[in-house]
C-alpha cells in the first residue's frame, strides 16, 4: 500500500512540465458530474486557451450512438486537490459538433443572462448552501443509522458534537480543505438537522461562477465520498417521515439592493419571484414537492409566502438586512439537486430583466 501511495503523491515537476487536467462535465440526468484526465504541455490558467475535447454522448444519455460525439468547451480552472503540484480541474460546458448547445448544457443560458447589460451592472452575488446526505453504500440508509432501523428523534443532530450526533465529519472537513486550496469560494460548513445530513456554503460569488464553484464543489464531494466508500446523496427527501429534507437555499443580492435603502429593492424582487412561482418551482428540482411539504422548517410547494426571520416561509429575508434597510434575501425552495445554473440565472432573470406587464403589478 505504501508504494502505491508514494506512487500517487509523485511529485511531477521533478521530472516534467507536463500537467494533468481533469476535464469536469454534467451527464444525461442532470445530477452525474462526470470526468476524464488529460495530459498538457505545460501549467494553464486562462481556459480559453485549453484545447476543447469531447466524449461520447451515447455513453452518457446526451447522444445517439450514430452521432455521438460531444465537444466540451472548458469554461473555469481550479487547482487540482488530489493531484496537486500545478494540476488542474476544469469545468467545461457540451456542445454539438456544430457548436450548438446540447439540452443539458443550462450553462450556456445562464451565461447569457449574466452577460446582459443590467444584470453585469447589478453585480448579482449568491451564496448556495448546499445540504446534502452521506449513505452507507451497500445498504444506501444514512450513516450513523442502524440498518434497517432509525436514530432517535431529531434534535441533537443540528451542529451536533460526539460519536452519536455527528457521522461523516472527516468527510466534510477533507471536502472543506480540498475546496479552499482548488480555490472554490467556500465559505462554511455545517450538521443538519438530519443525521448523516451536511451542508457546505459557496459564496458569495458573482454571476456564473456561482454555478460553476457549486458543480466543481460537488464534484470534489463525489471523489471524497469514493475514496471514503461513502455514497453522496443530493435527494431532496431522502428518509420519508419526521425527518429533514435536503436543500440548496440560495442567497442572493444585487448592487443596489446591497446600497442604502435596498430593503425597498428586495421587496420589488420578491414581489415578482411570486408572481413567477410557479416557474420557479418547475426549475427548482425532481422531487422537490416531496420536501417542501410546509412542516421540518419548509414552505408549502405551491403557496408562495415571505417573512423576516422566518425559516417557513419561500423566502427569507434576514434580521439584519431589516435592521441596515439593505442587505440580501434567501430564497429557501430550490432543492439539494438543483442545477445552480438554472437557479441562479433564473432568479437574477425574473428580479433584474423581468418586466412584468402592468396589470400584473
Ligand atoms: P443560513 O443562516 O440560512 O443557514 P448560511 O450562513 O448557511 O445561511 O449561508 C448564507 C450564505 O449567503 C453564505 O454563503 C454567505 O456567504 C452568503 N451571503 C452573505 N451575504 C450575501 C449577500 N449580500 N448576497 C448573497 N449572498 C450572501
Ligand atoms: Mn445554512
Ligand atoms: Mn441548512
Ligand atoms: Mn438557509
Amino acid at each position: 500500500m505504501s508504494l502505491l501511495s508514494d506512487l500517487i503523491n509523485l511529485d511531477l515537476s521533478d521530472s516534467t512540465d507536463k500537467i494533468i487536467a481533469e476535464y469536469i462535465w454534467i451527464g444525461g440526468n442532470g445530477m452525474d458530474v462526470r470526468s476524464k484526465a488529460r495530459t498538457l504541455p505545460g501549467p494553464e490558467s486562462d481556459p480559453s486557451k485549453l484545447p476543447k475535447w469531447n466524449y461520447d454522448g451515447s455513453s452518457t444519455n446526451q447522444a445517439p450512438n450514430e452521432d455521438s460525439e460531444i465537444i466540451i468547451y472548458p469554461q473555469a480552472i481550479y487547482k487540482d486537490p488530489f493531484r496537486r503540484g500545478n494540476h488542474i480541474l476544469v469545468m467545461c460546458d457540451a456542445y454539438s459538433p456544430h457548436g450548438d448547445p446540447i439540452s443539458t448544457n443550462k450553462r450556456h443560458h445562464a451565461a447569457n443572462i449574466f452577460n446582459h447589460a443590467d444584470v453585469i451592472e447589478e453585480e448579482p452575488w449568491f451564496g448556495i448552501e448546499q445540504e446534502y446526505t452521506l449513505l452507507q453504500k451497500d445498504v444506501k440508509w444514512p450513516i450513523g443509522w442502524p440498518i434497517g432501523g432509525y436514530p432517535g428523534p431529531q434534535g441533537p443532530y443540528y451542529c451536533g458534537t460526539g460519536a452519536d450526533k455527528a457521522f461523516g465529519r472527516d468527510i466534510v472537513d477533507a471536502h472543506y480543505k480540498a475546496c479552499l486550496y482548488a480555490g472554490i469560494n467556500i465559505s462554511g460548513t455545517n450538521g443538519e438537522v438530519m443525521p448523516g445530513q451536511w451542508e457546505f456554503q459557496v459564496g458569495p460569488t458573482v454571476g456564473v461562477a456561482a454555478g460553476d464553484q457549486v458543480w466543481v464543489a460537488r464534484y470534489i464531494l463525489e471523489r471524497i465520498t469514493e475514496i471514503a466508500g461513502v455514497v453522496l446523496s443530493f435527494d431532496p427527501k431522502p428518509v420519508h417521515g419526521d425527518w429533514n429534507g435536503a436543500g440548496a437555499h440560495t442567497n442572493y443580492s444585487t448592487k443596489s439592493m446591497r446600497s442604502d435603502g435596498g430593503f425597498d429593492v428586495i421587496r420589488k424582487a420578491i414581489g415578482k419571484l411570486e408572481k413567477r412561482h410557479k416557474e420557479h418551482m418547475a426549475a427548482y428540482g425532481e422531487g422537490n414537492e416531496r420536501r417542501l411539504t410546509g412542516k421540518n422548517e419548509t414552505a408549502d410547494f405551491d403557496n408562495f409566502n415571505w417573512g423576516v426571520a422566518n425559516r417557513g416561509a419561500s423566502v427569507r429575508v434576514g434580521r439584519e438586512t431589516e435592521k441596515a434597510d439593505k442587505g440580501y434575501f434567501e430564497d429557501r425552495r430550490p432543492s439539494s439537486n438543483m442545477d445552480p445554473y438554472v437557479v441562479t440565472s433564473m432568479i437574477a432573470e425574473t428580479t433584474i430583466i423581468w418586466q412584468p406587464e402592468s396589470s400584473e403589478l
